[in-house]
C-alpha cells in the first residue's frame, strides 16, 4: 500500500496540497490516498479520543468561554490535531480520521447524533479561532458568498444595528465586520430576533456568523452521514473493515480492565456490600436483580459476568457464585452444570477459542444490545425511563437536588457524566476527579476513595491510567473479531 512520507510541507499544486491548504474544511472531499490497515486503526482511535475529549470539555466548560478555548487549545496540542497554524501531517490526519469515523458512526441514529455533535463542536472552536480575514476566505471558498458591508452603509444603519445585533456584544459596531446575508440562510437568527432584517437581508455581526456556518456544516454532515450509511453494505462486505468499524463504534480508549493482577483477592461474601458501595448503577441493578430473581438473561450474564471477572473474581469463585444463585431459582444443579457452567468458563477463556474477554466499557454498554422487557443489562442512565431512574435514585437515597442534576445530564444525553455525578453524590465528593469511561474504572476509583487502606478488598487497587497508547486500544484485531463474536454468542444464548 502506498504510504506517504512524514512531516511534509504543503504543496498547494497537488490535489492533496489543495485539500490541506486550509486548516478548516467542510470535509466535502473524501481522502484519495491508500493507507495501511494499521494506520487506519490508529487514526480512527486517535480521532475517537479527540471526540471524547471535546465532549468532556464541552460539558465541564461553557462552549464559547475563554476557558473552554484554552482547554481545547491544549487538548488539541496534546492529541496532535490541528488548530491554528499547523503542518500537512496534522491536517491530513484530521481529514482521514474524520472520514474513517464517519464510516463507523453512521450505523445507527444514536451514533450519528453523537458524532455530528462532537464534530460541530470542533468546527465551532476552529472557526471562532480564525482571523476575520480567514473567516471570509473560508466562506467564499465554500460558496457562502456573504459580503461585509462598507463603512458608509454601516453608518446609515448604525442605530438599527446597535439596537438589534450589536447590543451586548461588547465591541463597537464601527470596529467589527457586519455580514449581509440573505435572510433564508439565517433563519435561526431571524427566528430568535437576533439580527437586523431589511429588504430580504439580515445584517449579522462578526461573532454571530458562526451560527450560519455551523448550521451549514451540520446539514452537510448529516446528509453525508446518511449517504455513507447507504454504502454500508459494500463496506461491510470487506472482511477487514467490517469488524474494525463495528468495534470502533463501541471502542473504548482507556485502560484495559481485562488484565487482572489480583485474581481471587475478593471473597464472595463481600459482593453484596461492595455492590452497595462501589458498583456503578448498571452493575448494582444487575446484582440486585440476580439476587431477587436468581437468574439473569444472556445480556445480563455477559455484562455482569465480565465486570465481576474484571474486579478480581476467579473462575472457581465465579462458578460458585452463579451456581449458588441460579439453583435457588428454577435451574437445578445438573442443568446449571450442563448449560451455564460452560459459558462461565468461556468468559474466563477456558473454553472455545480461549480468548481473554474484556469487561464492557460504558460506550459498549450504552450503545449496543438495547435491553428489552425482562432484561436488566444496559446503562440505567441511558436505558431507563427517567421516572424509573428517579425512583431508583430515590431508593438509593440520592438527594432530591442530586437527582435533579442527574436527570438534567440524562436529558442532555450525557450518560457517563450523569453516572459520574452519581459517583460524586454517593461518595460525598465534590469532584470525582476522573473521566468515567468504564464500569470497572468506577469500581476502582470508588475503592480507592473508600478503601484507602484496602478495607473492602484484600488487594491494593491499581490507579487507572487515563489512556493507553493509541495503537494498542482496540482489544481485538480485525481478523479475530467476527470469529470470536460468533463463537462467544453461540455459547451464551438463553435456552
Ligand atoms: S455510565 Fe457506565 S458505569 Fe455508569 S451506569 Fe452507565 S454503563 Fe455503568
Amino acid at each position: 500500500m502506498q504510504f506517504p512520507g512524514r512531516r511534509r510541507k504543503l504543496n498547494t499544486n497537488s490535489v492533496q496540497g489543495e485539500l490541506y491548504e486550509h486548516l478548516l474544511q467542510f470535509y466535502g472531499q473524501p481522502p484519495i490516498e491508500n493507507i495501511s490497515l494499521t494506520e487506519f486503526e490508529t487514526l480512527a482511535v486517535e480521532r475517537l479520543k479527540l471526540l471524547k475529549t471535546v465532549e468532556n470539555v464541552g460539558i465541564s466548560h461553557v462552549k464559547v468561554s475563554e476557558e473552554y478555548k484554552k482547554k481545547l487549545d491544549s487538548e488539541f496540542k496534546n492529541l496532535n490535531f490541528p488548530n491554528k497554524e499547523s503542518e500537512y501531517d496534522k491536517r491530513r490526519k484530521d481529514h482521514i480520521s474524520h472520514f474513517i469515523l464517519r464510516l463507523a458512526y453512521c450505523q445507527t441514529e444514536d451514533l450519528r447524533r453523537w458524532f455530528i455533535q462532537q464534530e460541530v463542536d470542533i468546527f465551532r472552536y476552529r472557526f471562532n479561532d480564525l482571523k476575520p480575514k480567514h473567516k471570509l476566505e473560508f466562506l467564499h471558498r465554500n460558496d457562502l458568498q456573504y459580503g461585509t458591508i462598507g463603512a458608509e452603509e454601516k453608518q446609515t444603519l448604525m442605530d438599527k444595528l446597535v439596537n438589534s445585533s450589536y447590543a451586548g456584544s461588547g465591541t463597537k459596531v464601527e470596529d467589527q465586520d457586519i455580514y449581509k446575508v440573505p435572510f433564508q440562510d439565517a433563519l435561526d437568527l431571524v427566528r430568535t430576533r437576533k439580527v437586523y432584517l431589511k429588504a430580504g437581508y439580515v445584517y449579522i455581526p462578526h461573532q454571530d456568523i458562526v451560527t450560519i456556518v455551523l448550521n451549514d456544516f451540520r446539514t452537510r454532515l448529516s446528509k453525508a452521514m446518511a449517504l455513507t450509511a447507504r454504502s454500508l453494505p459494500i463496506v461491510h462486505s470487506d472482511e477487514r473493515l467490517q469488524p474494525l468499524l463495528s468495534h470502533l463504534s463501541h471502542a473504548y480508549v482507556g485502560q484495559d480492565y481485562s488484565i487482572q493482577k489480583n485474581v481471587g483477592k475478593i471473597s464472595l461474601d463481600q459482593i453484596d456490600s461492595l455492590s452497595g458501595k462501589s458498583f456503578p448503577l448498571c452493575m448494582r441493578q444487575l446484582h440486585q436483580s440476580l439476587r431477587e430473581h436468581h437468574h439473569l438473561r444472556h445480556g445480563g450474564r455477559m455484562q455482569y459476568g465480565l465486570f465481576l471477572k474484571g474486579i478480581g473474581l476467579s473462575l472457581e469463585q465465579a462458578l460458585q457464585f452463579w451456581r449458588s444463585e441460579f439453583i435457588r431459582g428454577k435451574v437445578d444443579a445438573d442443568k446449571f452444570d450442563k448449560q451455564y457452567a460452560y459459558s462461565i468458563r468461556h468468559i474466563f477463556g477456558k473454553e472455545g477459542r480461549r480468548a481473554d474477554y474484556t469487561p464492557y466499557s460504558c460506550m459498549k454498554v450504552i450503545l449496543s444490545n438495547m435491553p428489552s422487557q425482562g432484561d436488566y443489562h444496559g446503562c440505567p442512565f441511558r436505558h431507563s425511563d427517567p421516572e424509573l431512574l428517579k425512583q431508583k435514585l430515590q431508593f438509593y437515597k440520592v438527594s432530591p437536588s442530586g437527582i435533579s442534576q442527574i436527570l438534567e445530564l440524562v436529558k442532555g444525553m450525557h450518560y457517563q457524566l450523569a453516572c459520574q455525578k452519581y459517583f460524586e453524590l454517593t461518595h460525598n465528593v465534590e469532584d470525582a476527579n476522573f473521566s468515567l469511561n468504564h464500569p470497572n474504572q468506577y469500581f476502582i476509583e470508588s475503592q480507592r476513595l473508600l478503601g484507602g487502606g484496602g478495607k473492602d478488598l484484600k488487594r491494593e487497587v491499581e490507579t487507572p491510567q487515563k489512556t493507553k497508547p493509541a495503537a494498542a486500544a482496540p482489544e481485538l484485531t480485525a481478523k479475530d473479531v467476527p470469529e470470536i463474536m460468533e463463537d462467544l454468542d453461540s455459547f451464551f444464548q438463553d435456552a
